[in-house]
């Protein structure tokens, strides 16, 4: 397969008509000084969020360019990166008659979004060692194929997928890649946003959930290039970051020691917990993790799930899953947490 990419041939009919709403902040922005606000039938009262919040978030952009070194044109924010992949999906694939490709066992708002969004989702299972299968993956596109979803590290494996197996889906591929890196802070491996510029076809979305601490906020993260990026912000809803998001995830990102600091404490702690898990007689296999979480293949999950359950922990049983029978995520703890864990799995 050869490809042509060209971002015209995948953007939806409807989105390339589409004449955007302009709001009241898109059709003043202020530069801080003192103006009578008559325009956006607010409350002119003042308690802190009486205003509409600034729609293209630029203070949060501006701080997160400068960190990720990606210019601010190459940024989408949303609410949560759940609010992005829907935005992907209403750009690019024509309801009842576009697909998209995705590798299970994976996060599961892929799917769902593709029901929701009335396109048909082509699964290509992982291989038994959870890595993408580039060949079966390829034989499944064909010209109404809009988007492959990768999530690496993936959820709920833990692996990150090889360099190569990606580049040959960005190099043969003529729709859109979205990579995942929901977890690429606790990853070893670089994530691809310094790629940005070679493929023109590459979209990554990142989020405050995972690493920085922030999964009560909402706020996602979408890189690409800059014409993804304008038909992106023609369809989000105009102030789709509210002002508290705003404000209390620049403080976050600006506080960029203290986020590396609990990095690397759930790192040690997810080493521990690896370690744990081994010495148990009912866990048969823990796969390598690249994420905050660890996958392991225990003796009958069911029962393990309601046994923890007893004791007060809440883990995941992700055994409905293909290729994951009889497994249940760990989601890294606090040391105290991680402690409390390990001691009741030794008493099971
Ligand atoms: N991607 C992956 C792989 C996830 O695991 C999750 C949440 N568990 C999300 C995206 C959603 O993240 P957000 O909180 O930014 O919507």
């Amino acid at each position: 397969m050869t490809k042509t990419f060209n971002i015209n041939n995948i953007v939806r009919e409807s989105v390339k008509a589409l004449k955007p709403y302009s709001s009241a902040r898109d059709e003043y922005v202020s530069d801080g000084s003192t103006m009578i606000f008559l325009d956006a039938n607010e409350n002119p009262f003042e308690n802190g969020v009486n205003r509409y919040p600034d729609p293209y978030q630029r203070s949060l952009k501006a701080l997160l360019a400068k960190q990720k070194d990606v210019s601010e044109e190459n940024m989408l924010l949303g609410n949560g990166s759940d609010e992005v992949l829907d935005l992907i999906y209403r750009a690019f694939c024509e309801p009842n008659q576009d697909n998209v490709i995705t590798l299970p066992p994976t996060y599961g708002m892929y799917k769902v979004l593709a029901g929701i969004n009335a396109v048909e989702n082509r699964e290509v299972l992982l291989t038994i060692d959870f890595e993408a299968d580039v060949p079966a993956i390829l034989d499944k596109v064909d010209k109404q194929t809009k988007l492959i979803f990768i999530c690496s590290p993936n959820n709920p494996t833990g692996n990150s997928f090889k360099r190569e197996s990606v580049e040959k889906l960005l190099e043969s591929f003529h729709g859109l890649v979205v990579i995942d890196e929901a977890y690429i802070d606790f990853s070893e491996q670089e994530s691809w946003l310094k790629d940005l510029k070679k493929y023109p076809n590459l979209i990554v979305t990142q989020t405050l959930s995972k690493a920085y601490g922030l999964a009560g906020i909402r706020l996602g993260i979408c890189y690409a290039s800059e014409e993804i990026i304008a038909i992106l912000n023609k369809i989000k809803p105009p102030y789709n970051v509210n002002q508290l998001t705003q404000q209390k995830a620049l403080q976050r990102v600006l506080n960029e020691d203290a986020v590396q600091q609990e990095v690397v404490q759930i790192l040690e702690e997810r080493s521990n917990l690896e370690q744990a898990l081994q010495n148990l007689d009912f866990v048969e296999k823990i796969y390598p993790s690249d994420a905050n979480f660890i996958l392991a293949k225990v003796d009958n999950a069911d029962k393990r799930y309601q046994q923890l359950l007893e004791k007060q922990v809440v883990v995941r049983n992700r055994s409905t899953q293909p290729l994951c029978e009889n497994t249940l995520r760990f989601t890294v703890g606090t040391p105290t947490e991680n402690k409390a864990l390990i001691a009741i799995l030794k008493q099971l």
